[in-house]
Order: structure tokens, then C-alpha cells, then sequence
């Protein structure tokens, strides 16, 4: 149903008649999903019309125009994800691409202010011409830098970078009903260096380890925690994408795929790589994901399957070592090497080959390599994510769900890339996160009903594994079906989503709502 013209109007008046429609045309290519979540939907339902605001003063009249005429808005930073859909009619999108700014990169506090529609492979570029690197969700550099937009921002970066939870600092929140929120330093010195004080604290409530999906205001600024980078200030590409690679592998940088004759030793030589924090990207990718990475069509990357496949003895890690200095080099080669010797770890020898190595290097850095890993061989994806926790209880529990894999596999209804897991490390071991890839086939029905499947089995070997709440907690549904075995978190959860938002103006069904 159209908006009514006064709505319309109002909106209007905030944002600019070129920055507002609700042309069909436009309105359904928002609407478009190409199955990335695991329902063969491919049209959502539209919004009614959809915003672009140039700063936090439009959002907030946005917003509290929404309060005022009890319709709903969704924001948005790149929209990449189903997430960013509404849930059904009266919502309008408030798509934040015009808010595309970095606003200080603070070299000396070591932290990036960001807009919600600057992406990674923008912050990254201009953070390593200054020696310093961010974390960047796994989804990819193509994802919003804003700590809060990727659902967790867990990622390849993760073991020297950490991730979105905890690399968060302060932030400005135009609030669900309207209000502007400095959080952190930003509320009582108007600095960015801290999430929590001096100033009001309330990171809990804005996110935990995952974020409210769109379902608790809007985020128009927030610093994050950047690192430190051992590389050179540019990468010395060559060629023309997909076929290009460094043409040399920087000092100091190193990579393997180690392999292992059990999970056990697998587990154990991460711990200690943890440990000895020789690891600046650690990744429990199984061979499919790294042929995938590098394969620039499904044939070579079903050739290569073939051939990682017959060479590993068991699961493996990816790792990439970069060394400060050449004595630091060493140091983490001859570590390296004693760990692989204590546990009966070898190296995949496509990734050690120098020919390979430099483009492995410049795609799991950047992480470009996202979005073929997850949907060059089908089309498209669903995945089973665990919450974030202790390694080796991730690690188990994720063991655990995959199991039923193979037999959706053995059907025909899932791309043949093994049952193993991958599992991400985080600040060197201190946190772990597992994750199970389902690469179903988008056009036989039955395969997007065993995502489904999949995804509630390994609900269920959650709850009774006690595995804690995996992180795609979304909707009422998911959530009650966690809160009973939580201690009713869900109590608390409606009581936030009530008490900032009275007017359910931000739309949430992929958070929670306020009824019981
Ligand atoms: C192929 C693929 C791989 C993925 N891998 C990972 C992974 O490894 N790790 C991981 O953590 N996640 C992963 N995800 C999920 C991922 O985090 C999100 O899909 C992705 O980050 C979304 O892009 P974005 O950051 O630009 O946010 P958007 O897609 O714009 O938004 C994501 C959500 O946050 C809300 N939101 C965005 N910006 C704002 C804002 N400024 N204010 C209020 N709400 C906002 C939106 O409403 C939406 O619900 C993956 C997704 C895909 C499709």
C-alpha cells in the first residue's frame, strides 16, 4: 500500500525529492534476494519507500517522523544482507550509502571513525599506508566497516584483529524513538577512544556478540579498534581480476595450509600457535574453502577439490605469518616448524608453492576470496554458525552438527565438499567460532528445505549439547526457542526493545519484538 501523500511529503522534506522513492522498479530491487539465506524466496516484500539520508540530522527527523505516523524503517549500510529486508508492509528503508565518509584515522590511539557506508576495502587501504590494518568480517572487504553492521564481523583477521564485539568504541546512536546517543568517550569529551567511559555505557544494549539487525536504531558514526600491519604500505598487484597476484610476497610474510591425522592434533596445534602468537590470519577452513578461494571457475575448482582432497591427511588450518623484523621471522618459522613436528602437521603443497602463495596471501588479507568460498559453486549458501566461545567447545559442537551432512550430501542436495567444519580462532586462541558452509542447489526445492533441516538440527545439538546460543539468533521464534535453556535472556531482551523503542518504529523481526 502507498504511503499517504502527507508521509510521503514529510519524508520528502527532510531528505530532498532526489533522495526518496517509491518507484516499483526501485522498490524491487530491494525486494530482490538471490537465495543467499535458505529459502528459494526471491522477492521479499517491498518497502514502501526508501530514504537516503546525507547525515545524523536527517536520520533523526527520518525516524522521528516514522514515531509520529506509526510506520516502521529498517537502515541499512551496504544491504548486503536478508537481514536488511523488511518483515512484511509499513516500512520504509533508510539506506545510509550517502554517509560514506572515514572521519579520522587516530594513529597515535591506534582507532578509525567511520560512517556506516565506508567498507573495509576502503578503511584497510588507507589504514596500511599508515602501518596499521582492521578487522574485517569474513563476509568480505565489500561489507560496512561499521563495528556494528556485519552480523558478528568475525573473520579471517580475527586472530590478530579480533572482531566487531570487541573492537567496538564509541558510537552515535540516533535511538529507536528519535533521540541522538554519544556513547562512551563521545558522551562526555566528544573523543572516540572508548565504548565504555567516561560517558554513558552502553554497549550490552546496542550489541553483544551479535548485533539487533537493524532492530534498535540506527548507528550514524562509531570508532573501532584497528592493529598494527607488517606489510608495505601498497600491494604490488599485477593482472587482471580473478587472475592476479602480487608480483612479490612481501618480507616476512608466510603461508601454509597445515594438515593433521586428527581433530585432536589439529586442536592442539592451534592452541599452541595461539599461544606462541605467531598467527596474523588463522582460518579452519577445510580444502574446499581454500580451493575455492583460489579457483577462478567451478571446473578448476572441482579439479583442485580433487587434488587437495587426496593430498590431506585430515583437517587443517590456514595460516599466515607475517614477521615484524627478520629475527621475529624466524622466530614464528622455527616455532612453526617444532608445533608441526610435536602434532604430525604437514603443509598442503598448492599453498606453499610460490607460484600460489602470493595470491593466497593478497586474497585471504583483503578477504576477496568470501564470496566465491561461499557461492561460486552453487549459486548460493546457507550456513550453520556457532556462537563465539572457548576453541575447543566450538570446535566440538560444530563437529557435532555437521554430522547430518553427509547425508543430505549422499542425496544430491548439497555440493560434495565434505562434512569438516571450519572453525576461526580469535585473539590468538583467547575465542573460538565454528562455523558448517551448506552449499545447496538452488533449483531443486528439496535442497533449500535440507538448508532448513540443517539449520534445526544443529539447534537442536546446541540446546542439548549445551553449546551456549549459536549467532544466528534472529526472529521471536529462534530466540524463544533458546531463552528456556538460557535463563529466559529473552525477558531481558524484550524489556531493551521496549523500553528504547515504544513505538516498535524499528522494525525487528530479525531481532526480537516487545511482546511476550
Ligand atoms: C557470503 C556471506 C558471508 C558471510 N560471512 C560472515 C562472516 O564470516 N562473519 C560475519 O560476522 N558475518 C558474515 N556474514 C553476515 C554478514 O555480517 C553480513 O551479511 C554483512 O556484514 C552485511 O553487510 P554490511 O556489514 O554492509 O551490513 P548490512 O547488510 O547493510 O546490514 C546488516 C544488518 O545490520 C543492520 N544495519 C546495518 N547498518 C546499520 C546501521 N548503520 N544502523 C542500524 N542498523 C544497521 C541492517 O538492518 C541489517 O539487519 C556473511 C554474509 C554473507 C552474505
Amino acid at each position: 500500500m502507498a504511503l499517504k501523500r502527507g508521509i510521503y511529503r514529510a519524508l520528502e522534506d527532510v531528505v530532498g525529492p532526489e533522495n526518496i522513492s517509491e518507484d516499483p522498479l526501485i522498490l524491487d530491487s530491494y525486494a530482490w534476494r538471490s537465495g543467499l539465506v535458505a529459502t528459494p524466496v526471491k522477492f521479499v516484500p517491498r518497502f514502501e519507500a526508501v530514504v537516503l539520508p546525507r547525515d545524523t540530522a536527517e536520520v533523526q527527523a527520518l525516524v522521528k517522523l516514522c514515531n509520529k505516523y506509526k510506520l516502521q524503517y529498517k537502515a541499512s549500510s551496504t544491504g548486503w544482507g536478508g537481514y536488511c529486508d523488511p518483515g512484511g508492509p509499513d516500512v520504509i528503508k533508510i539506506d545510509l550509502r550517502r554517509m560514506n565518509r572515514i572521519l579520522e584515522i587516530n594513529e597515535k590511539n591506534m582507532y578509525a571513525v567511520v560512517e556506516p557506508y565506508v567498507i573495509f576495502a576502503q578503511l584497510q587501504a588507507e589504514l596500511m599506508k599508515r602501518g596499521l590494518n582492521c578487522n574485517i568480517t569474513g563476509a568480505g572487504s565489500n561489507c560496512s566497516a561499521l563495528p556494528l553492521a556485519a552480523h558478528q564481523g568475525i573473520g579471517h583477521l580475527s586472530q590478530s584483529g579480533s572482531y566487531g564485539d570487541r573492537n567496538l568504541l564509541a558510537v552515535e546512536w540516533v535511538a529507536p524513538d528519535g533521540e541522538i546517543v554519544r556513547l562512551g568517550s563521545l558522551g562526555s569529551s566528544g573523543e572516540w577512544f572508548c565504548g565504555d567511559g567516561p560517558g554513558p555505557s552502553l554497549r550490552g544494549i546496542i550489541r553483544g556478540n551479535t548485533v539487533p539487525l537493524g532492530g534498535l536504531g540506527v548507528y550514524t558514526k562509531a570508532a573501532a579498534k584497528v592493529y598494527h600491519w607488517p606489510g608495505p604500505p601498497t600491494f604490488p598487484l599485477e593482472g587482471v581480476s580473478p587472475h592476479y597476484k602480487p608480483s612479490y610476497i612481501p618480507p616476512g610474510f608466510m603461508i601454509h595450509y597445515i594438515h593433521f591425522p586428527s581433530a585432536d592434533k589439529m586442536t592442539q596445534a592451534l592452541r599452541k600457535v595461539g599461544e606462541s602468537e605467531i598467527g596474523f590470519i588463522v582460518m579452519g577452513f577445510n580444502p574446499a574453502m581454500v580451493c575455492a578461494n583460489k579457483a577462478t571457475n567451478n571446473n578448476e575448482d572441482l579439479e583442485l577439490l580433487k587434488q587437495y582432497t587426496a593430498e590431506v591427511q585430515g583437517p587443517g588450518f590456514l595460516l599466515i605469518m607475517a614477521g615484524n623484523s627478520p629475527r621475529d621471522t624466524e622466530y614464528k618459522k622455527r616455532t612453526l616448524q617444532q608445533i608441526m613436528d610435536e602434532c604430525g602437521g604437514k603443509c598442503l603443497s598448492d599453498v606453499d608453492d610460490p607460484e600460489s602463495a602470493g595470491g593466497f596471501i593478497w586474497r585471504f588479507t583483503r578477504v576477496t576470496g568470501s564470496i566465491r568460498e561461499t557461492c561460486r559453486a552453487t549459486g548460493c549458501f546457507a550456513g550453520e554458525v556457532g556462537g563465539t566461545d572457548v576453541f575447543g567447545l566450538m570446535r566440538a559442537y560444530i563437529a557435532r552438527a555437521s554430522k547430518i551432512k553427509q547425508d543430505f550430501i549422499d542425496k544430491g542436495l548439497l555440493h560434495a565438499d565434505g562434512t569438516d567444519p571450519f572453525v576461526q580462532s580469535i585473539e590468538h586462541g583467547h575465542q573460538g567460532h565454528g562455523e558448517m558452509l551448506i552449499r545447496y542447489f538452488p533449483n531443486i526445492p528439496e535442497a533449500a528445505q535440507a538448508g532448513y533441516e540443517i539449520f534445526m538440527a544443529a539447534n537442536k545439538t546446541a540446546v542439548e549439547g549445551r553449546f551456549g546460543v549459536p549467532a544466528h539468533v534472529w526472529s521471536d521464534a529462534i530466540h524463544d526457542m533458546y531463552g528456556p535453556y538460557t535463563l529466559n535472556y529473552t525477558k531481558w531482551l524484550r524489556k531493551i526493545k521496549k523500553t528504547f523503542d515504544p513505538n516498535a518504529a524499528s522494525e525487528s523481526s530479525h531481532y526480537i519484538s516487545a511482546q511476550e
